[in-house]
């Protein structure tokens, strides 16, 4: 469903595409095209106060089409397109709205990279620098700077640059919490919720990209060993909980008596018991070796992803020079 509508936005306007997103220049303003299954979000940058400004404009000439009201957030103006029956139409509308109402503002904003005007391309930024998650979003720059940032994303990744002890806390940071989560889960609803367990290895692989660490193969080991270990803890402090409960005692006393709680939690016994668990963490394990966080190889494609969608603003930006 999502791809057949990429196809048809694509056939329709004329779009720049990577196969999973696309892009789209309206009047000189770099705009984005994410298609969720359910939806399509469209999404441009522009300054607050400009948002501001013609906010109500902008929503009550979108009212007409049927589309909702304009989302701001972080420097970027946001649409979700959700009748995918109607969404060609709808976006037809929607550049007429971005021509009128974003475009001419769009045009003042400087290039990410230097904070100077006259953009001459419109490409994928990497803002994780401002903010911990990755996020790259299409906004006007130069060619000069972008392909200078390009160039260093890649030296990094394939030199394998990064922080790795910050990388290994994030690891565990992530994996700490998902089962911090499930612990809670057993210990107040005595309940499991094993699709939890598939998502240790992601949040470790997450928390390690978070904080920096280096891409390549010590990467992905690192987030697998640390995944088996935070879930060896887990099942220990879960079987510490069931002791404590059964012998009446607290977790803390059962815990502190290390040998005899190993025994008891890595007997083939107890393990036969958390076997939902174990597949589950095992599978998540698996995939999340497949997907690979840290693979420099994945990381290099990304960005050739995001290269082939750089679009020349070329003259599109020069209506003034032009009337002069
Ligand atoms: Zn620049």
């Amino acid at each position: 469903m999502a791809q057949t509508m990429l196809e048809s936005f694509v056939g329709a306007f004329g779009l720049r595409s990577n196969g999973s997103m696309a892009v789209d220049l309206v009047a000189g303003c770099p705009v984005s095209l994410n298609f969720g299954k359910r939806n399509v979000t469209v999404k441009t940058a522009m300054e607050k106060e400009q948002f501001e400004a013609v906010e109500d404009a902008l929503n009550a000439s979108l009212a007409s089409s049927g589309i909702g009201k304009a989302i701001f957030d972080k420097g970027f103006v946001q649409f979700v397109l959700n009748r995918l029956d109607k969404a060609v139409e709808e976006y037809s509308a929607l550049r007429g709205a971005i021509q009128t109402y974003i475009a001419p503002a769009s045009s003042q904003l400087p290039c990410p990279a230097c904070g100077m005007g006259s953009c001459d391309i419109a490409a994928f930024h990497d803002f994780s620098e401002d903010s911990l998650s990755s996020r790259n979003e299409f906004v006007r720059t130069h060619a000069s700077c972008h392909a200078k940032i390009v160039e260093q994303s890649r030296t990094r990744i394939s030199s394998g640059e990064g922080n790795y002890p910050l990388g290994i806390l994030g690891a565990i940071l992530g994996a700490v919490l998902v089962l911090a989560v499930s612990l809670l889960i057993v210990m107040l609803a005595d309940t499991v919720f094993a699709i939890l367990f598939a998502a240790v290895p992601f949040a470790a692989g997450m928390g390690y990209r978070l904080f920096k660490g280096p891409y390549g193969l010590k990467g992905i080991l690192t987030i697998a060993v640390i995944s088996i270990l935070a879930f060896a803890g887990y099942i220990y402090i879960e079987c510490s909980h069931f002791i404590a409960a059964y012998l009446e005692t607290s977790i803390f006393y059962v815990m502190s008596q290390f040998e005899a709680v190993v025994q008891a939690a890595f007997s083939p016994e107890y393990l036969a018991e958390d076997w939902f668990q174990i597949i589950s963490f095992v599978v998540g394990l698996v995939l999340s070796i497949i997907v690979n966080p840290a693979s420099a190889k994945l990381a290099l494609n990304d960005i050739q992803g995001f290269e082939s969608m750089v679009l020349p603003l070329g003259n599109q930006e020069l209506p003034q020079i032009i009337e002069q």
